[in-house]
């Protein structure tokens, strides 16, 4: 399997020879007077962790200046699963925020809440109150590096766009040293639009950075399985999710950076 994997990869030109270098998300940035790094992946849904960062969190995970932090603003609660399921809103969000602290165990995050915003509802929500909410867990957890979306949403979802925004705005209010935002390589753009798996919008963010996460990726399949609703219950997810896979690398944009002031 994993030999018919390499000859498709390679076939199509997958293989990762980006004109980015390889790198870490944690290259410049000071640790804290306790000689720590407190990484904060901001993400709209439940799954956004795992399926766009699960390799480089699980690689920062394991690093032991790292205390790794997961805050995702919505339950997830209005994804299709719970059609397939026969499942309530309510009871699909449920299960949705017990997945992703499942899912941040295997990640190894200190940390994991939910604001418990509605799946498609951060667009009309209190604006000020989410970037006040945002902005104090940045704070809380110390965040020297934060990871969200990019500015055109990746999959152009209204609510990445709305998290990136509003995680950019605590980036620019606190210390942190770092703001990364989760792209794709020009590679995995082609593959979706060869196989339509992705209706990607003309405008996206340029990587900057690739993070090898060849090690990682048997961990980031269970972070991954974790969101249990997702994998089963959902095709478009679970086709997604094993696509993931293919892949070695995990690409950033550098949307910020400033000196640790620590
Ligand atoms: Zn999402």
């Amino acid at each position: 399997m994993r030999a018919l994997r390499t000859v498709v990869c390679l076939a199509l030109g997958l293989a990762g020879c980006a004109g980015y270098p390889e790198g870490s998300l944690l290259d410049g940035v000071r640790p804290g007077a306790d000689c720590r790094i407190n990484v904060m992946a901001v993400f709209a849904h439940p799954d956004d962790e795992s399926f766009y960062t699960g390799g480089t969190l699980i690689k920062l995970g394991k690093d032991p200046r790292v205390r790794l932090h997961v805050l995702c603003l919505t339950n997830g609660n209005m994804d299709e699963a719970k059609d397939n399921l026969g499942i309530t809103r309510e009871m699909l969000g449920r299960m949705r925020v017990k997945e992703l602290e499942s899912a941040a165990m295997v990640l190894g995050a200190s940390t994991a809440a939910c604001m418990g915003y509605d799946d498609q509802g951060l667009a009309g929500a209190d604006g000020a109150e989410l970037s006040a909410r945002v902005e104090d867990a940045v704070r809380k957890a110390g965040a020297d590096v934060i990871i969200t979306h990019d500015p055109y949403g990746l999959s152009g979802h209204e609510d990445h766009i709305v998290c990136s925004r509003v995680a950019t705005a605590a980036f620019s209010e606190t210390d942190a040293q770092r703001l990364y935002y989760v792209t794709m390589s020009p590679a995995r753009y082609r593959f979706n639009l060869l196989f339509a798996l992705s209706d990607s919008p003309a405008e996206k963010s340029v990587p900057t950075v690739r993070v090898n996460i060849r090690a990682e990726k048997t961990m980031k399949r269970l972070a991954l399985y974790a969101h249990v609703t997702q994998h089963h219950f959902s095709f478009w997810n679970a086709l997604a999710m094993r696509e993931d896979l293919l892949f070695d690398y995990e690409h950033f944009a550098l949307a910020g950076a400033r000196d640790g002031v620590k």
